[in-house]
């Protein structure tokens, strides 16, 4: 598969979810951790982004609820390449009616290679990694490449 290489930049695109019983646990992270995230560009799910801004005064700019397509429009923003680091603190313990959306969205960080965490421990690796202060290169598909092979070959 021909892959083309992408440029996590210094300042990262952060985007911010959390499910219901852990909406308190991110918000103490994202407290905990202002001094590095006012340095990024945040978004998040609707009530998530407002939650954050409204506890610890960062700018988080927020789409949907999540169980009204906030997960999906942060999806798509990975796919566009706005959104290149997710932060998503979902509940293990809880069914969500928006789990197909959850899925969606893990799926399509590990297609386009963002990192991504689930929960506060790899939360705290990842923002104590020296590569929150530098570019990071990484290879992902080229989808014009992808498309222009299938579009020859699936006939
Ligand atoms: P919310 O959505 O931030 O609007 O609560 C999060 C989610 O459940 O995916």
């Amino acid at each position: 598969m021909e892959t083309i290489t992408l440029t996590i930049k210094k300042q990262k695109n952060i985007a911010l979810i959390a499910h219901d019983g852990k909406k308190a646990e991110l918000i103490k992270w994202c407290k905990d951790n202002s001094e590095t995230l006012k340095n990024h560009n945040l978004c998040g799910t609707g009530t998530t982004a407002r939650m954050i801004t409204d506890a610890t005064g960062l700018q988080v700019r927020g789409y949907n609820s999540g169980p009204l397509g906030g997960d999906q429009q942060i999806g798509a923003k990975i796919v566009e390449g706005k959104v290149d680091f997710v932060i998503f603190f979902s509940d293990p313990l809880t069914a969500a009616p928006h789990d197909p959306d959850v899925k969606a969205l893990m799926r399509i960080a590990q297609v386009y290679d963002i990192p991504f965490a689930n929960n506060k421990a790899t939360a705290d690796f990842l923002i104590h990694s020296s590569y929150m202060d530098e570019e990071y290169d990484h290879d992902v598909i080229n989808f014009k490449k992808n498309i222009e092979h299938r579009a020859e070959t699936l006939l």
